[in-house]
C-alpha cells in the first residue's frame, strides 16, 4: 500500500475505510537465513537494508515486546553529523544523507525537520575546539559554522546570555541537522521491511544463542527455537544480557537516559539547542511541546525509568539557560537505557562465533545512526566484510587499546559525560 496526496484524499472522501496495517503480524517460522534480535531501529533497518540492498528476505526480527517500544520510540530525536573523530564523522555523514532521502526511499512521512541544530560555548578556549570541530566536519563534506553572540542574540532572543556561570560567546550550528518523528522512523522500515518479506515477530523474547562447534545455529524464544544461519544481537541497553547468551562479555555499561515534554506552546524554539556545559539540550516539536533532556543517570541499571536527582540537575540547567521555561508546565518524563560503549562510539561488528553479529554502543546518539547502522550492518551480515563508512567500528579495539574514539573525551566514566 504506497502513500500519496491522491491516496490521503481518496480516503478522505471514502471515509477512510481502504487503509491496511502497516506490517505483518507473523508468526516464526522454524528456520530463517537471518536472525535479527531487537525490533528497535537498528534491529528494523538492518532487516530493511538486507532485504533492499542484498536480496535477503528470509530473515526474521524478534522482539521481546512491541516493535518501537525500546529507545527507538524514547529518544528526543536529534538528527545531525557534526561529530569531531575520523571514524565516527564519515558514519554520521553517510547517515545524514540517508535520513535526507529516507522518506521517499520508504515511502513514508517520517517529518524530517532540517531546522539546525546550535551547539553553544562559554570561553575562548571553547570557541577554538568549535572552530576546530566545524573545520573538521566541513573537511568531511558536511556544513557547519561559527555564530557570534550578536549573530545568536537575533536567532535564539530568548536565552540568558550574561548568566554569570556561563555566559554565552558563541554557538557552532549545522543546518542540516534537526529532528524526526522517531515513531515514524521505526514504522517506516518495519512497512519497508515487511512488505519485502521480512518476518516481524512481538512478543517472542530470545532467552539462549545456541551454538555448535564455535558457529551460531539459531536462538531459543518465548515461542520456540529457531534455527538460523546467521544472528545478529541489535538490543541497545539489553547488549551484555544478550551477548552473555552466547558467552560474551561486552565492555558496555547501561544507563538509564530521561527526557521531558511540556505542554504544548505556540512556536517558540525554532531550531535545536544544546548546551553541554549545564548539560541540557532543547527543540519544540510539531505539537508545540518543548522536548528537552540531560546527562545520564549516574549509576549502571535496566530500570527504563529515571530517578529524581537527575530531573533537578536538567531543571537547574534548563533555567539557566532559558528562564522563560520556568513558566512552562512539565507534562511528562521517561527514561531509555542507554549502551554506554568506553569510548562513546558504537560497534558494528563480527563475534568469535562464526555467523554471530553485534551492533551496539549507541550510547545517547543512536536515533541519528539508524539509517547508517541499518545500511552498514546489512552490508556486514550479507558480505561478510566491513561497510567502509562503518569500518573502525571494531569490537577488538577494546581489548588492544588500537583505533579508540573517545569522541566525548571523557573516557570510559560515563558520569563524566
Ligand atoms: C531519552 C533519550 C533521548 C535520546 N535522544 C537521542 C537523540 O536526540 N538523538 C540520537 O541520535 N539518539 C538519541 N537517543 C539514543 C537512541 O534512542 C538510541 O541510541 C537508539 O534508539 C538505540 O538503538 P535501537 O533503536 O535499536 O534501540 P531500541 O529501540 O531500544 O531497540 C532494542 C530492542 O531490543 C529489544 N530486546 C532487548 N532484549 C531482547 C531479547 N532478549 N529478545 C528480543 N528483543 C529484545 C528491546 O525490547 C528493544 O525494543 C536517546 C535515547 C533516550 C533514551
Amino acid at each position: 500500500m504506497g502513500f500519496s496526496g491522491w491516496r490521503v484524499l481518496k480516503e478522505g472522501l471514502t471515509g477512510n475505510k481502504g487503509w491496511q496495517p502497516h506490517w505483518r503480524d507473523a508468526t516464526p517460522k522454524s528456520e530463517y537465513d537471518v536472525v535479527i534480535i531487537g525490533g528497535g531501529g537498528h534491529g528494523l533497518s538492518t532487516a530493511y537494508y538486507l532485504a533492499k540492498n542484498h536480496g535477503i528476505t528470509n530473515v526474521a526480527v524478534l522482539e521481546k515486546g512491541y516493535l518501537g517500544g525500546g529507545n527507538v520510540g524514547r529518544n528526543t530525536t536529534i538528527v545531525r553529523a557534526n561529530y569531531f573523530l575520523p571514524g565516527n564523522s564519515e558514519f554520521y555523514s553517510h547517515s545524514l544523507k540517508l535520513w535526507e532521502n529516507l522518506e521517499q526511499d520508504l515511502n513514508y512521512n517520517v517529518m524530517l525537520s532540517q531546522r539546525g541544530q546550535i551547539m553553544l560555548f562559554h570561553s575562548d578556549g571553547q570557541r577554538d575546539a568549535m572552530a576546530r570541530r566545524g573545520n573538521a566536519i566541513r573537511n568531511q563534506g558536511d556544513d557547519a559554522e561559527i555564530l557570534s553572540v550578536g549573530a545568536l542574540k537575533r536567532m535564539l532572543p530568548y536565552l540568558d546570555y550574561e548568566q554569570t556561570r556561563f555566559p554565552i560567546y558563541g554557538g557552532l550550528m549545522q543546518r542540516r541537522a534537526g529532528t524526526a518523528r522517531h515513531d515514524a522512523v521505526a514504522w517506516g522500515y518495519a512497512r519497508g521491511a515487511s512488505e519485502r518479506g521480512v518476518d516481524l515477530i512481538q512478543n517472542c523474547e530470545v532467552t539462549g544463542i545456541d551454538r555448535e562447534g564455535g558457529r551460531v545455529t539459531g536462538v531459543q524464544t518465548t515461542r520456540g527455537a529457531i534455527r538460523a544461519k546467521k544472528v545478529a544481537i541489535i538490543v541497545a541497553g539489553r547488549s551484555s544480557q544478550v551477548a552473555a547468551m552466547a558467552g560474551m562479555r561486552l565492555p558496555i555499561e547501561s544507563h538509564v537516559l530521561q527526557a521531558f515534554v511540556t505542554e504544548g506552546l505556540k512556536p517558540v524554539i525554532d531550531h535545536v539547542v544544546s548546551f553541554g556545559m549545564g548539560h541540557f539540550y532543547i527543540s519544540q516539536s510539531d505539537k508545540g511541546g518543548l522536548v528537552f533532556g540531560g546527562d545520564l543517570d549516574m549509576y549502571a541499571s535496566y530500570a527504563q525509568r529515571g530517578n529524581l536527582p537527575i530531573v533537578e540537575h536538567v531543571m537547574e540547567a534548563g533555567m539557566t539557560l532559558m528562564p522563560m521555561i520556568g513558566k512552562a508546565k512539565l507534562l511528562r518524563s521517561w527514561g531509555g537505557i542507554m549502551d554506554m560503549s568506553p569510548d562513546g562510539s558504537p560497534i558494528i561488528d563480527k563475534t568469535d562465533t562464526e555467523g554471530l553479529f553485534l551492533n551496539c554502543g549507541w550510547c545517547y546518539g543512536g536515533f541519528k545512526a539508524v539509517p547508517g547502522s541499518g545500511y552498514s550492518t546489512a552490508h556486514l551480515i550479507a558480505t561478510e566484510t566491513h561497510h567502509a563508512p562503518a569500518a573502525r567500528y571494531r569490537l577488538d579495539r577494546f581489548r588492544t587499546g588500537r583505533g579508540l574514539m573517545d569522541e566525548e573525551g571523557t573516557g570510559s566514566q560515563h558520569n563524566l559525560h
